[in-house]
């Protein structure tokens, strides 16, 4: 496990403690799986990884209420685009966490989570209001192709 990783595991542990909850040795395993792996990954896949990385086997049903307690706790984000999960980039930041948005690369499925200007989200806020418009899901998943995969 790098450094890095270890602290933001320090992060999300103490984050977990002061929303009440506890990032208990399983779900500590889930987060790391999803912080050294981009691109994100599904159910299946995480619970695949878990196995090489434990040689537990686990039942993708258990991944899915391990990654419903990471994201109800701020640490994982879910794709509806392409439904798979990613550990969040800002769980070491000092800030509020922003609406969600991410870019999508379709070639090599890596995402950047990345921050739009918050004037930016409340006119788009404004005027999906003016529509009245219910919305759901204030995600925004936008697919591309990343610098990377330009230049190959
Ligand atoms: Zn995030
Ligand atoms: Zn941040
Ligand atoms: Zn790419």
């Amino acid at each position: 496990m790098t450094n890095k990783i270890d602290i933001v595991i320090r992060q999300a542990e103490h984050h977990c403690q002061t929303r009440g909850g506890r990032l208990t040795q399983k779900r500590r395993l889930i987060l790391e799986i999803l912080l050294e792996n981009n691109p994100p990954k599904s159910t299946y896949e995480i619970a695949e990884l878990y196995h090489q990385k434990s040689g537990d086997n686990i039942p993708a049903m258990s991944v899915y209420r391990m990654l419903d307690f990471l994201m109800e706790n701020g640490l994982v984000h879910k794709l509806s685009s392409t439904n798979k999960f990613l550990a969040c980039s800002h769980i070491s930041c000092d800030h509020a966490h922003q609406t969600p948005q991410f870019l999508i690369c379709d070639s090599c499925h890596s995402v950047n989570e990345i921050g739009l200007d918050t004037t930016l989200i409340s006119a788009l806020e404004k005027s999906i209001d003016a529509k009245h418009f219910q919305l759901s899901s204030p995600q925004l998943e936008l697919h591309g192709v990343c610098e990377g995969c330009q230049n190959n």
